[in-house]
């Protein structure tokens, strides 16, 4: 798209991604990315709950959108647009055309065709109460392969493992990643769609309180075949999100968190996050290999 030339926001905030600071660090089994971008500021400090999203104007529906905004339809009833608030060196936002509510019953069809569409990019879903900063307006993100840690992750097999495997459907056991993740593999649409269905609803039926049960989800297309992880989230955002001085770390974990590039908008956070407060706020956010349990068993 030549959004990222003509369009004045996206163009310099796509230049100033050039000059970003990251840092790795190293786990027994995998690494993290810790990525200083100051852009995300307005996403991760994002006042999400109902007063607010009521009290402002839908950033995401077109006639609130930037003039210059242009995008690209795709299927029926929604819009492929540059995100000017990148992460990736190419990133999408993929917005419903009309103001609906952000839920992945009855949408994760269309994720897997964006997949599909856009075979570079992985697809990623953040749940209206865990990322989301349009809880009120369906959307979903895409970011180009090659910089998520998650992709190597899997291909390299040291914190991810084959459970089961049925007629044309794998699913994937992690250990050691220290955030529980479900993947699913699989080169049929349908059969992803259904296990992906069977964990749906027992999961939700152990967050009964909530409009959805809490989920971040990336999704890929590669040579006829999707891959999916799924990540279940016990909560929004850790204590240091809430702390003051020294304790603060404005970290509002998200898809591309839970994929490993942590995205810190504060230099100081991005200087002094180690990892003992990574292993921290991965096990307030997530469940651990234990707690999955419950959830993984029978979806195929
Ligand atoms: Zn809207």
């Amino acid at each position: 798209m030549s959004q990222t030339t003509e369009w004045d926001l996206a163009r310099a905030n796509y230049k100033q991604l050039e000059n970003v600071k990251t840092r790795s660090i190293s786990f027994n089994k995998f690494e993290l990315l810790v990525q200083f971008n100051p852009g995300r500021i307005t996403s991760s400090a994002a006042k999400v709950d109902t007063k607010s999203i009521e009290a402002r104007p839908c950033f995401l529906c077109e006639k609130n959108r930037p003039e210059q905004q242009q995008g690209l339809p795709f299927e029926t009833g929604m819009t492929i647009l540059v995100n000017p608030f990148p992460i990736f060196k190419k990133h999408l936002t993929i917005v419903a055309d009309s103001h609906t509510d952000q839920r992945i019953s009855g949408n994760i069809s269309t994720m897997l065709a964006l997949a599909r569409e856009l075979p570079e990019y992985h697809i990623f879903y953040n749940g209206p109460q865990c990322g989301a900063s349009a809880p009120d307006h369906l959307h979903f993100q895409a970011g180009n392969k090659g910089f998520l840690p998650i992709e190597k992750d899997f291909s390299d097999g040291r914190a991810c493992s084959q459970l089961r495997i049925k007629t044309g459907i794998e699913q994937w056991q992690w250990t050691g990643y220290f955030r529980g993740i479900i993947t699913l593999k699989s080169t049929s649409d349908e059969k992803l769609i259904s296990a992906f269905y069977a964990f749906y609803t027992r999961f939700a039926d152990a967050q009964p309180e909530r409009p959805e049960p809490m989920l971040n989800i990336l999704a890929s297309y590669c040579n006829g075949e999707w891959i999916i992880h799924i990540i279940p989230r016990k909560l929004h955002r850790p204590s240091q999100f809430f702390a003051e001085g020294d304790e603060k770390i404005l970290l509002s974990p998200a898809s591309v968190d839970m994929g490993g590039v942590i995205i810190t908008p504060r230099e100081e956070d991005f200087v002094k996050i180690s990892k003992p407060d990574l292993t921290d706020i991965f096990s307030q956010v997530t469940f651990n290999d234990d707690e999955l349990l419950p959830f993984i068993k029978r979806i195929l």
